[in-house]
């Protein structure tokens, strides 16, 4: 009889392999986490939404992740470099600060699941080896230094060839009931069953590094907010700044802007942060008053789809089905719900003991959804971002758009917000003479693409 040595293999061992290594073995099934790295190691995506928190509580590493100090998040506040002498004209309410600034406390709105009214910004190099160790915990057997070269779905088990980085580089074979990919934008499986699709519309480009000693009030209108996740507008075509509490005192800075922008610029990574960043000067001189601890990184080629997300014996999860771009935080949020809702397909399919792509339809069809709203979201924010801006501060969609933003993408309805913002962009773009028509940005995303 031809045996296994895992129920499921793993491939990645980020947030979303380790969380759905920790649903799959506290649930009893036995599991292996290839990881090509070995932790700590450092990553891009430091602030979380709270649909993160649910997650992190059924699997138990809530308490854990409290546990280690990450700064508490409790909102987001959006800057923008408009006067308020060129106000921009609202949906009809009066706004306290003009553009200047909008902002949004997760307390604001009950969130089914959550009993904290804050999430956390997070150093990636700690919390991804914290929910490492904690899958460890639960029974998942971590392989570091071990990466995914190859993989055989002829026979009738999947068989994953394993390469060991360091040492003496050695090639073992492990055998599984089933292929879990959590390699994130590696997309090991994405490329081997060639499914990847590169976004039709979205190709962008991120530099970023840390900074002690920042002074996170220099451009918030509340000072009381410093603690929130800040999105800075710079007066540049569809490029903004993220700025997320790492400590006490250090801070990621990050410009995110379209590669082609960035290409154009012919400059290199370091001058276009500066030459960015200085497009707002407090900013500028806020990053000048405080110290770089961190050389530059830069994120390219984050954008894109797969064909397919699950298949005969096997399932994407995370960065490794779908990522588009970080504005709304949503990508750790991404991978433990879709983590948490592969697993539960996994785990019926392993008790039913068949792993056939028909037993993952009702992750694909909720992942379905949600990528469809979370893209129909970032989409509309770079079409009219204004127009984002507007509902946040508008009483009448306010608690809608806020159910966006603290992740709530996985019921049946469509967010009410999304549906009214989507038919305003629409006849915003039909009229010229609309006030914002001028606001329009440059990526129009067609009205149905792409599916994942
Ligand atoms: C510029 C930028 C800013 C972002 N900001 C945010 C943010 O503020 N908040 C947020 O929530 N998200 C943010 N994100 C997104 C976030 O980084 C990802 O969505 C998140 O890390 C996805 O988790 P994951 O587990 O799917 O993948 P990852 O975290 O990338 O983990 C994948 C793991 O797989 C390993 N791996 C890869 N290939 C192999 C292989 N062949 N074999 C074995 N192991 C392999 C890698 O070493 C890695 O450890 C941002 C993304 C970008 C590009």
């Amino acid at each position: 009889m031809t045996s296994y040595d895992f129920d499921i293999g793993i491939v990645g061992g980020g947030p979303a392999g380790s969380t759905a290594a920790s649903y799959l073995t506290r649930a009893g099934l036995s599991c292996a986490v290839f990881e090509s790295e070995t932790f700590p190691r450092p990553h891009v995506g430091e602030s979380l939404v709270p649909a993160t928190t649910p997650v992190l509580e059924e699997i138990g590493a809530l308490a854990v992740v409290e546990a280690a100090g990450f700064p508490r998040k409790y909102g987001a506040a959006w800057t923008s470099a408009v006067s308020s002498a060129d106000r921009i004209p609202t949906l009809g309410h009066q706004m306290p600060s003009g553009f200047r600034e909008a902002s949004i406390r997760f307390s604001e709105r009950d969130q089914d699941g959550v009993h904290q009214d804050y999430t956390y910004h997070v150093d990636r190099a700690k919390f991804d080896l914290l929910l490492l160790e904690h899958a460890k915990r639960c029974g998942a057997v971590v392989y570091q230094d071990s990466r995914a070269r190859a993989v055989d779905f002829s026979g009738p088990y999947p068989r994953l060839r394993i390469a060991t980085n360091g040492g003496d580089a050695r090639e073992r074979e492990v055998t599984v009931r089933m292929v879990v990919d959590a390699s994130g934008r590696g997309t090991f499986l994405g490329n081997k069953l060639r499914l990847k699709v590169a976004d039709p519309v979205f190709n962008q480009y991120a530099i970023h590094t840390w900074f002690d000693g920042l002074d996170r009030g220099a451009l918030a209108v509340n000072k009381d907010q410093t603690d929130f996740i800040f999105i800075h507008f710079l007066p540049l075509i569809d490029t903004w700044v993220w700025q997320i509490p790492i400590t006490d005192t250090i801070t990621s800075v990050g410009v995110v802007t379209q590669k082609q922008r960035f290409a154009a610029s012919k400059t290199e990574r370091e001058s276009f942060f500066w030459d960015c960043v200085g497009s707002r000067p407090e900013l500028r001189k806020a990053l000048e008053g405080a110290q770089r601890i961190r050389p530059f990184r830069s994120e390219g080629d984050y954008s894109y789809g797969m064909r397919q997300i699950c298949g005969d014996g096997w399932l994407l999860v995370g960065d490794a089905a779908r990522f588009v771009d970080p504005i709304f935080s949503s990508g750790v949020s991404v991978a433990l719900n879709g983590a948490r809702l592969a697993s539960a397909d996994i785990i019926a399919a392993a008790q039913a003991g068949d792993f056939g792509k028909p037993r993952f339809a009702p992750y694909e069809a909720s992942m379905r959804r949600a990528l469809r709203n979370w893209y129909e979201f970032i989409s509309i924010y770079y079409r009219l971002n204004i127009l984002f801006t507007a509902f946040v501060q508008d009483p009448r969609y306010r608690l809608d758009v806020l159910t966006m933003l603290q992740g709530s993408f996985y019921g049946e309805d469509e967010p009410a917000a999304l549906i009214k913002m989507r038919a305003l962009t629409r006849h915003i773009e039909d009229n010229p003479g609309h006030l914002w028509h001028r606001h329009l940005g440059s990526l129009r995303a067609p009205a149905l693409q792409p599916l994942f």
